[in-house]
């Protein structure tokens, strides 16, 4: 499976989380195969002081999307994540943004711990701008369509 990740730090050392993060990733899921560059932006939905590290990488994983939100979130916790409150400062986030079956097939998800795609990545500049630096948009359209806000 193909899984476009969104990935964001606004606290302490930002490149460092960022970094550890894709190699605790590359090691735990799945071989991170694109990664976008670094974007900085102001906290979206709340306000701080603290501006964000954002990026986007892909990554090719043999994990279910919930063995992935597994293993995402228990990396979350490892670089020292304490709350899980939206709209917070944090050390990292990690969300699963759209993935792809081996047959090319969208992958969907609308659980209570997960939905796929992302419902949100649209609105999201943070998200849509390094996301494009690793996906075209006819990819993305043709993966997020019909299941997003
Ligand atoms: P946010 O990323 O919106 O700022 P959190 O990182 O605190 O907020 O995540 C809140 C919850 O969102 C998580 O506990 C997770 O179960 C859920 N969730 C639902 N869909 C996704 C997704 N596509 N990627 C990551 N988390 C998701
Ligand atoms: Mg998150």
């Amino acid at each position: 499976m193909t899984c476009y990740l969104s990935l964001g730090s606004n606290l302490g050392d930002r490149e460092k989380h960022i970094d550890n993060a894709c190699r605790m990733i590359a090691a735990q899921c799945g071989s991170v195969v694109a990664r976008s560059g670094n974007h900085y932006s102001e906290p979206w939905g709340y306000r701080s002081e603290h501006t964000y590290l954002n990026i986007c990488i892909r990554i090719e994983t043999t994990l279910t999307p919930i063995e992935l939100l597994d293993v995402t979130q228990q990396i979350e916790r490892e670089l020292g994540r304490t709350q899980k409150n939206v709209y917070a400062d944090r050390i990292i986030d990690i969300d699963l943004l759209f993935c792809i079956a081996g047959d090319g097939a969208p992958v969907t998800c609308r659980s209570e711990r997960l939905t796929l795609p992302h419902p949100l990545m649209t609105q999201r500049d943070f998200v849509m701008v390094p996301l494009h630096e690793i996906a075209d948009g006819q990819t993305i359209e043709t993966y997020i369509q019909n299941h997003t806000q």
